[in-house]
């Protein structure tokens, strides 16, 4: 296993971590079986999040014992102050320990940005939480660069989470700019959201670029084998002409969670219909999708073909059908 050395963080990371998502339906004897592997195979970062369900429940009881082989980072979309201090607590209590090594603000669009900053934010119970010990590092995920770049800005943040994949490296600029000032880069969806079939080389794709991070979700110990075996080695011709492909292939079917069609007419969280219809159709997670789909405000079944979002969005994707597609996945 390939390490990173952050120095500002002062942790030593392996580049493969441990996405904590698909272990959310798992049961605690396989959660263990992952941690074993984990251990075994020396990877020490796991990504967890309060949003997962009962994944920092399920990784809580596989870790009991051996809590000091791994660096925790879990994230919360908690907004206030009062809010933010009641989910570090869950979290502690969900991973039974007295230290999360990165809390991260989960996904906050510019405005739900602007509050955590507040006097009444939570970004203050993250900072007070750091100061009492509870938590080591404080970090956020997103799917906006504007935000994260508005984010960065601030000097605040020490870990920053993007997408990052063979489709997706809109944020090379952005992760460059992380690595300058020292902060760790950690990339998620790095299938795409599961739009990349061919996962090995997906990932070793990944272990060739400047990312310290790279978190796939496990959902057993023999993903986790077949992660682990994935080499830092230069791409051969066939493997650069298949990611040639793979871009080609979904240069127009394939959201990339920009939010550059935003506002949609009736406001419609476009991206995130995408993103919980992939959770749906690629991933073991039916439930789970079907749960964040209803907690939008509007969805699929509102939209009224004006056509506003395709004139904007710079991939050219067929929004108006697309979405008829989600609206068929979830009956609404
Ligand atoms: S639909 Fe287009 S503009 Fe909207 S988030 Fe996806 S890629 Fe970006
Ligand atoms: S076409 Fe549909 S999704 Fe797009 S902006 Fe109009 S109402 Fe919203």
């Amino acid at each position: 296993m390939e390490f990173i050395y952050n120095k500002k963080l002062n942790l030593k990371i392996s580049r493969i971590g441990f996405g904590g998502i698909p272990i959310q339906n798992s049961s605690v004897e396989n959660a263990k079986d992952v941690i074993d592997e984990l251990i075994r195979s020396n990877v020490n970062y796991i990504d967890s999040a309060r949003g997962y369900k009962e994944s920092e429940k399920i990784i809580g009881e596989a870790i009991k014992g051996r809590r000091s082989s791994f660096i925790l980072a879990t994230k919360s979309m908690a907004r206030t102050y009062e809010a933010m201090k009641k989910d570090i607590e869950v979290s502690l209590g969900n991973f039974q320990t007295d230290y999360i090594d990165i809390y991260q603000l989960h996904n906050p669009n510019m405005e739900a940005l602007e509050l955590c900053l507040s006097d009444e934010g939570a970004y203050r119970a993250l900072k007070e939480a750091k100061n009492e010990g509870k938590i080591g590092h404080i970090g956020i995920t997103n799917h906006s660069l504007e935000v994260l770049n508005k984010a960065i800005d601030t000097g605040l943040f020490e870990t920053v989470m993007y997408p990052f994949n063979i489709v997706e490296d809109q944020g090379k600029e952005m992760f460059d700019r992380c690595k300058s000032l020292g902060i760790l880069t950690i990339a998620m969806k790095p299938v795409a959201g599961g739009a990349i079939d061919n996962k090995r080389l997906a990932i070793k794709y990944l272990l060739n670029e400047d990312i310290d991070v790279i978190i796939p979700g496990m959902k057993d110990k023999n993903e986790v084998i077949e992660n682990v075996n994935i080499k830092k080695e230069a791409l051969y011709d066939s493997e650069l002409a298949e990611v040639k492909r793979i871009k080609e292939d979904l240069s127009g079917d394939f959201c990339r969670r920009c939010g550059y069609c935003a506002p949609c007419s009736v406001g419609i969280d476009i991206p995130n219909c995408f993103v919980f219809e992939g959770y749906f159709k690629k991933y073991d997670l039916k439930d789970w999708a079907i749960e964040r789909y209803a907690s939008l405000k509007h969805h699929a079944s509102e939209c009224i073909e004006c056509g506003m979002c395709e004139s904007r969005c710079p991939y050219n994707l067929k929004i108006i059908e697309k979405l008829k597609e989600v609206r068929k996945t979830f009956g609404k």
